[in-house]
Parts: C-alpha cells; structure tokens; sequence
C-alpha cells in the first residue's frame, strides 16, 4: 500500500498534518486552509459499478485516509454520511439533462453530507479524556443546519451557530435554533462574512483555544470537502457507463465547497467533463473568471441566500489546484443570475410541475444558456420547501414539507442576539456561552 498522504496549509507556512490532524483542526495553524499534498489518481475501473454511493465514496476516499487509524473505519463512516441517497434524476422537457437530487438528508440540503461525514469522524477521533470540543459554525442559513443536525446529542461536542440576523429564510432560522441540548443559535447584527471573520478570528486566537478548544465545521474543513466529491464520482461513473461520455456539470456556487470538489473529482481522473458555477448577484467568481483580478467584495443579499459570499473562502484551495490564472480560467466557467432571472426560471418550471430551490434554478437558468445542451447535470443544492417565503408566494401553492424537516418544524426554537465584532463572540465564549458546556467545563474554564 502507498505512504500517508501529508496535508499541508494552502498558505504554506505550516508544517505538513496528518489527515486526522488536518480534520480535527479545520483551519491550519497559519491561517490557510488544507489541501492534499497531491490528488490521489483513481481509474473508473477502480469503482464497482454495482455500488451503492457508500462504496462510490469509500472507494474514492480510501487513499486520503492512507496510513491512518481511520482508514480501517471508512466503510462505517460513509454507511453513516451516505445513508440516503443522491438521485441523478432525468428532467422530462430536456434529454440531456438530469438534476443530481442532493437535498434528500435530515436538513434538506447538500450540505448533510459533508456534515455527517465529519461528525463520524470526529467521534471517532475523540479520546475519552479529551476536554469537550466547541465547533464554530458560520452559516449563511443551510451549513448550520446540517452541522446541528448531524452532531446534536453527540458527546464532547458542543455546536455553536453564528448566521446574520435577518438575512435568512425564518424556516432556515427555525431550523437553526430548534436542537438545543449541545447546540447553540448565535443571531448576528451583520452579514454572513461577517460570521465568516468572527469564526477565523476565534479559531486563530490561541489564547481562547487554550481556554475553550475550538474547531470549524465551515466548508474551509476538509472533513467536509472530502466526501461531497462522492456524489459527483457516482453521478458521472453511472453516466459515462450509461452513456459513454463524461457528466458536466453546472453547480450552484457561493464559497465554492461543493464546487471544488466537482473539480477534485476531475482532477482524480474520474469522468467529469465541463463545470460551470452558477452564481447569484454576488460577482466575485463571474468577474474573475471573466478576466479581472481576483477581488473579494461584501455580499449583497439575494434570494439565493445560501450564495450570498462576496470573499469564497475556498478560492485559495482552487488557487492551489490551478496556481495560474490563464489556467484556472480555462479550468472553469462562471456566470452571475440576478434575482428576477431567479424568480422567472422557478416560474417557469413550476408550471410544468418542476419546483426548484432559489441556488437550483440558478443552476437551471444556466444550464439553459448553453448552446451545447447534451451530458449536462444540473445540482439541486436544497429541497424548495426550505425557501417557502421566496417560493410559494412566486408560484401562488405551497410546497410540500419532506418528513425530516417538517419534524424540526415542530419543534421550539431559540437564538440568541450577538454584535458583529470579533471580541464580542470572544466574550460570548469565555462568558455566558460556557453554559453551553455544562457545570464540569464551566469550571475547567475558570
Ligand atoms: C451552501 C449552499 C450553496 C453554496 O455552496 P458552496 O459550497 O458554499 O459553494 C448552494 N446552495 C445551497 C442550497 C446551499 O445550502
């Protein structure tokens, strides 16, 4: 079997880390984020094509894991993260194309995956005697959703949640705020990269690590990044088995997680063809790829909220893959979608029978811009019963609830108000947030 694949920081200026290392920390020690020493190779012929997305995933991950004590683990923490599926569902008007359904988890989003991969793995890293971890979570409305969901009730582990106040749908904040028990709502007076900022400056300020050991569950984390590649190693596998060709994609794109994994998987070998990012009014990544220099930007609110990121914190590990700009741009394509394109592509699937979520049909809109129209598979990022204040109002009837969410609907939910200042949520850690550990680590912290 092959050498352990060494981590190392996207900034360069840490030393290389072990992949548990690297999942546990989220952010590396300099600021910059986690990439593998190199992409591993993998040959479609590797993959057993009567897999399920569990084997699709185990398969593909197993040389990240090379070497580690959690490689023996795999197959249980993808049966754990890949437990429904991702349907690559054909759409009727157009042969072409299929919709990759990723929205079927406990919180309705894609975003379930990443999520409960990387809290099978904590659990599994944690040592019985270690202090209770915080995991901070920016959330600009579906990552904090997945990541309460998948960690709630699970030991040593307390959640905290920061999202802007306000700039979310109040079926998203309820989600938010209604676990409780080891998770806790932050509502913040600013913008989700203000959440962003508050986030990386806790998790880089050692003072406060030494008092309360803190880690992210951002898209930064690898633990997340790493396994939303297998839905797009399984889509296009089955594709080009069915079809003969590779699977394009068009991905609705905001801090380019799901993305860059859609790239990782056609760096690995595996049969991707084109990758567009479909983005919302936020021009950062259209401009960029259009020519300009790279400039992150404040977000602008849109009805694609969970897209609403002028500064897309993993540009850095696609600056890694591609180091040169003329090459990265030929890497990829990127256009912006306004929000009343928006509302005219959800109205106009509507009426034949086809609801998409803000983020999907701004991937749909794209996709319909294209000259080229066969191989394409469109990602539904969210299931549409999410947006219900963008969505129903536009389509005149509501959008059923699937069973999962409707559950969390249920339930009572509470968040708590918090300045968008770095020291504030310092404070909030050290102070009255350390309830949120219960008496024993209360008093560890003094
Ligand atoms: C998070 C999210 C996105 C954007 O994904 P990134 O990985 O941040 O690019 C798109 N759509 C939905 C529904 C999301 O929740």
């Amino acid at each position: 079997m092959s050498e352990p694949l060494l981590y190392r920081s996207t900034r360069g200026l840490a030393p290389g880390a072990g992949i548990g290392e690297a999942i546990a920390a989220g952010l590396a020690p300099d600021g910059g984020l986690y990439v593998p020493e190199a992409l591993p190779r993998l040959d479609p012929a590797d993959f057993d094509p009567r897999g399920s997305l569990a084997d699709t995933a185990t398969r593909l991950l197993r040389p990240f894991f090379v070497g580690h004590a959690l490689a023996a683990e795999l197959p249980a923490i993808c049966a754990e993260a890949f437990a429904f599926d991702a349907p690559l569902r054909p759409l009727g008007q157009h042969p072409g194309v299929a919709v990759l359904e990723l929205f079927h988890g406990p919180s309705a989003a894609f975003k379930d995956f990443g999520a409960r991969f990387l809290a099978s793995c904590f659990r599994r890293l944690r040592k019985p005697d270690e202090p209770p971890l915080t995991i901070l979570v920016a959330t600009s409305g579906d990552t904090g959703a997945a990541v309460a969901a998948a960690f709630h009730r699970q030991p040593g582990v307390e959640v905290v949640i920061l999202y802007p106040d306000g700039l979310v749908s109040p079926r998203q904040a309820h989600q938010l705020g209604c676990f409780g028990d080891n998770v806790r709502a932050l509502r913040v007076a600013g913008r989700f990269d203000d959440c962003q900022r508050m986030v990386k400056a806790a998790l880089n300020d050692a003072g406060l690590q030494a008092r309360r050991p803190l880690s992210s569950a951002n898209s930064i984390s690898l633990g997340r990044l790493l396994p939303q590649m297998a839905y797009y190693a399984h889509a296009s596998l089955q594709w080009q088995r069915e079809h003969g060709r590779p699977l394009n994609f068009v991905v609705p794109t905001g801090n380019l997680g799901n993305a860059l994994a859609c790239v990782w998987v056609r760096e690995m070998g595996l049969p991707v063809g084109e990758i567009e990012l479909a983005c919302n009014a936020n021009q950062t990544l259209p401009d960029y790829f259009g020519g300009a220099a790279y400039a992150a930007r404040p977000a602008v609110a849109t009805l694609a909220n969970a897209m609403d990121v002028g500064a897309p914190s993993n540009f850095e590990r696609l600056r890694w893959t591609f180091p040169y700009d003329a090459d990265l741009r030929q890497q990829l394509s990127s256009h912006s979608v306004d929000d009343a394109t928006i509302c005219a592509t959800v109205l106009r699937h509507a009426t034949r029978g086809e609801v998409f979520c803000p983020h999907t049909a701004t991937a749909m809109h794209r996709f319909e811009q294209r000259d080229r129209q066969a191989d394409w598979a469109v990602v539904a990022t969210a299931h549409p019963a999410k947006f219900e204040s963008v969505i129903e109002p536009l389509i005149g009837r509501t959008v059923p609830v699937p069973p999962a969410l409707a559950a969390m609907l249920d339930r009572p939910a509470q968040a708590e108000p918090l300045e968008a200042t770095d020291a504030a949520l310092k404070a909030w850690l050290l102070g009255e947030g350390a309830e949120v550990c219960g008496p024993e680590q209360a008093r560890r912290l003094g």
